[in-house]
């Protein structure tokens, strides 16, 4: 059997980190990897449109996210500022406002209450220490809960929710308020921050994959494609892990899956009853990312919505056959990305003369690898898993952007949470090598 100092399970940009970190340690490195290429949550896909380059999963990054950006400028990868809109589009229940704030003047005072109690909020985190010791249970309570305990009214609230949900990912009901509100913290309580942070920060010149690619060849470790882990056994001096095609042995193992996706693998001993419990419940974000080719739509689009299908339709490139528009839904199936006249009946409620001509999407939350998009805690996640889902079990660690504190859930989570876990591993094998 194969032996290693450390199996990395998961080939995302957690894996990856880690695995270079421990490589330039001097560790023997093996990475299980169930898909057959690497940067998970991330895939930037070139044949789609006629070519245009298409990130199905985690596409924006700030220069507020220290640990991407540090990877960004540590290569040399070229990143792209977004253009931003010379106006906002706003949909209430598919009526397009054609007005400078989402609100009727008389709602202009729910308006600022709404962006006070916003900041408010934000001003109570501290992003770098875990939330649930900061006394902020009353935040992490549902999104549209939040909105009506915060006194917001009318469109203000539901502008807020909207754009929460947008920024979740998940619906209203589930989603949790405080790992929104942490989005703003994160950008030092700048409103604008957060919207940026969101969908007009930096993208990848040549996609999220040239970043991934240069993390994985400084590390240089082994990697085996298409191999799902299907069992993690821990014993007194190793661990030995099973997966299609092989079984390997290390000293310890470090899995970088989305917490869904624990609960497919067999454990023994078995997982703490926190972390099975979560991937039971699994994470709120269970929605949707589509793109669409669309002619008859304004070149710089940008448009939050309630009561619409999407809350986020927004022009990303012009063609020559359209605008290319990335659309964002808070929950799986409030459009049929695969029927072209279901994703225009969504869009049109943003942009009434639109026509789709093609639009592709891949289906995170039901993919067995994923089970959901990023990872935002459900209400009451936080007090009771934040911590949990990266504690180490015997020789077992906990990495994924999960576990990561200011950014979690984004790409700069995942390789905060890489370094953090190499770290981690490096400090056990060397007070092992002590004794
Ligand atoms: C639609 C979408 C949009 C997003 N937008 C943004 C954004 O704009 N900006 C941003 O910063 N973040 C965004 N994110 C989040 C970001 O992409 C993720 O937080 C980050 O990429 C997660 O990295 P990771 O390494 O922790 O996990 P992953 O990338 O999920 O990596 C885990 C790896 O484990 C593998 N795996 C799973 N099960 C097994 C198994 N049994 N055996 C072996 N391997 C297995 C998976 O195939 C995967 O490669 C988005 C995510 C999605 C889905």
């Amino acid at each position: 059997m194969d032996d290693y100092d450390v199996i990395v399970i998961g080939a995302g940009f957690s894996g990856l980190t880690a695995a270079r970190d421990l490589r330039e340690a001097g560790k023997r490195v093996l990475i299980l990897e169930a898909r057959d290429r690497i940067g998970g949550s991330t895939w930037y896909r070139q044949d789609a449109f006629g070519g245009v380059g298409l990130e199905m999963g985690g596409t924006w990054i700030v220069p507020q996210q220290t640990h991407v950006w540090g990877e960004v400028q540590r290569y040399g990868v070229p990143v792209v500022d977004s253009e931003l809109p010379d106006r906002m589009t706003w949909s209430d229940h598919g009526k397009v406002l054609d007005t400078l704030l989402p609100v009727p003047p008389e709602q202009y005072g729910a308006l600022e209450h709404a962006m006070r109690a916003l900041v408010e909020a934000g001003t109570r985190l501290d992003p770098l220490r875990p939330l649930s010791e900061q006394g902020l249970d009353d935040l992490d309570v549902p999104i549209r809960q939040w909105a009506e305990d915060a006194g917001l009214t009318g469109n203000a609230k539901e502008l807020l929710i909207s754009w929460f949900c947008g920024c979740a990912n998940a619906s209203e009901e589930t989603g949790s308020a405080l790992d929104i509100i942490r989005w703003l913290s994160s950008m030092d309580n700048s409103l604008w921050g957060m919207v940026q942070a969101s969908v007009l920060g930096y993208t990848f010149a040549g996609g999220t994959v040239s970043l991934a690619e240069a993390i994985r060849a400084d590390g240089g470790p082994e990697i085996r494609f298409s191999s799902p882990v299907r069992k993690v056994t821990g014993e007194s001096d190793g661990v030995v892990v099973d997966f299609d095609g092989g079984t390997a042995r290390a000293d310890r193992v470090l899995m970088t899956t989305p917490v869904g996706v624990w609960g497919d693998i067999e454990f023994s001993p078995p997982l703490s009853s926190s972390k099975r419990a979560i991937s039971e419940e699994n994470h709120a974000g269970q929605g949707q990312k589509v793109w669409a080719l669309a002619r008859n739509v304004d070149d710089d689009i940008s448009g939050f919505g309630w009561g619409t299908s999407f809350d986020y339709v927004g022009a990303m490139h012009s063609t020559d056959d359209g605008v290319v528009l990335v659309c964002f839904a808070p929950e799986h199936d409030r459009v049929d990305a695969g029927d072209l006249a279901d994703v225009q009946r969504a869009v049109r409620e943003f942009a009434p003369d639109a026509e789709v001509i093609a639009a592709e999407s891949h289906d995170w939350v039901h993919d067995e690898f994923n089970r959901g998009t990023w990872a935002t805690f459900r209400a009451g996640q936080f007090a009771e898993y934040e911590v949990a889902v990266g504690e180490p079990e015997g020789r077992v660690h906990f990495g994924g952007s999960h576990t990561a504190r200011r950014w979690r859930a984004f790409i700069d989570g995942a390789i905060e949470s890489g370094k953090r876990a190499a770290a981690e591993i490096l400090a056990a094998q060397s007070e092992e090598e002590q004794r």
